[in-house]
């Protein structure tokens, strides 16, 4: 990204501004934006902007375009569908129960363990497995008559791994009318159709800049009869759902970033999950004490390749693969301690030796064979360095 040398194998983080995207976003501000609530041409403009983007996304989602509340992005949207949803048996003081996989990204995982300082919410974790899955029925075990929220992702930020939902929303609605399913499809919303994927979620989280699109624009889309408290209190934007003027010219931009992702995602999934099976397979021949984290015949979406190396340290190796030029992460963006092994692995029962070497590689819509052919020649000769150093 930017630098022509480098090699970029970091998607899962964020994702270059797509071409078409920043060209769309410069059009929007080709002429004067007003704010979308005002009366003249200008906030007229803005407004038919605003609604034509929200109608994009919802058919993307394949949802009414009154479900869709434009938000800043993943962390603000998980927030509002966990406090929104809780919010009002809170405001009652009547006990609220929320279920939510223990491989959530912190978005969701923070929102409910803070949710859960009040006295009448309980908050249960549902375990997943040695392949990072939940078990629906063991899930559905979990819900009662007082659960408020059940919350698992469509996919995982480190692993790449794909839950069950449509198990999951089944498992839900066998034991509550009245529990909410929610759907952090972040990761997913780049590779796997929305519409059908998450079908059955009454709420979905995305968020622009993991699809192609800018920082700072994200939707919660929101299914009636789901009831949410407002979390900002102002102008009684977005349906009283999320006060605050709207970003139009973000949201034209992530109208335009899932287009453009619809339009040849048959292909793109092809060729990068090729391009992803190449560089595990080079590696996997080239480099020694090299384990898999995800087992093989698990649902994963294309670009995510999570690996973990024996006795090596995950910091020291990202930064000397940046200093070669190749771009990975140690799993999630978000993690707060660099030294601290991953809770998602944790709960996978990966081993704490294994989890401190871990590695994520994620590849993107415009990742090339040029790029795996890099990485393919700097990833072992680094990692056969650092054991030599150690
Ligand atoms: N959820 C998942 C699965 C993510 O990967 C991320 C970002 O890393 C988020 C939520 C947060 O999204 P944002 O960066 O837009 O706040």
């Amino acid at each position: 990204m930017g630098d022509p040398r480098s090699t970029y194998l970091d998607h899962g983080a964020t994702t270059p501004l797509r071409a078409e995207v920043a060209d769309a976003m410069a059009e929007a501000r080709s002429e004067p934006l007003g704010n979308p609530t005002g009366s003249h041409r200008p906030a007229q403009r803005a407004r038919r902007l605003l609604e034509e983007a929200r109608d994009e996304v919802a058919a993307h989602l394949g949802r009414d375009p009154s479900e869709i509340v434009f938000t800043s992005g993943g962390t603000e949207s998980a927030n509002l569908a966990v406090f929104g949803t809780l919010g009002l048996a809170v405001r009652e003081r009547r006990p609220a129960g929320v279920v939510s996989s223990a491989a959530e990204h912190p978005a969701v995982r923070e929102s409910c363990r803070a949710a859960a300082r009040e006295p009448w919410v309980a908050w249960r974790e549902i375990p997943v497995d040695a392949s990072g899955l939940v078990d629906p029925d063991e899930l559905g075990g979990l819900v009662d008559a007082q659960t408020v929220l059940v919350a698992v992702m469509l996919a995982n930020n480190e692993t790449g791994v794909v839950q069950p939902l449509d198990r999951v929303v089944a498992a839900v609605r066998a034991r509550s009318d009245t529990a909410r399913v929610f759907t952090d499809a972040v990761q997913a919303a780049s590779f796997l159709c929305l519409a059908e994927h998450a079908a059955g979620a009454d709420l979905v989280a995305l968020s622009a800049h993991k699809v192609g699109g800018p920082v700072g624009v994200g939707v919660l889309a929101v299914r009636p009869p789901t009831e949410l408290a407002a979390q900002h209190y102002g102008g009684g934007q977005e349906r009283d759902r999320r006060s605050g003027t709207q970003d139009v010219v973000g949201a034209v931009g992530l109208a335009t970033a899932l287009r453009l992702a619809a339009a040849d995602r048959v292909e793109a999934v092809r060729r990068v999950a090729a391009l992803r099976d190449r560089l595990a397979e080079g590696l996997g021949r080239s480099v020694e004490g090299l384990h898999r984290t995800v087992p093989p015949g698990v649902d994963v979406l294309p670009g995510h390749l999570h690996l973990c190396l024996r006795g090596i340290e995950r910091e020291e190796l990202l930064v000397a693969l940046s200093e070669h030029g190749v771009c990975a992460s140690g799993g999630s963006s978000c993690a707060s301690g660099a030294l601290e092994v991953s809770y998602v692995l944790e709960a996978m029962g990966v081993p704490a030796d294994l989890a401190r070497g871990a590695v994520r590689f994620t590849l993107g819509t415009e990742t090339t064979g040029a790029d795996v052919d890099r990485a393919l020649a700097v990833v072992p000769e680094v990692v056969a360095s650092l054991r030599r150093t150690a």
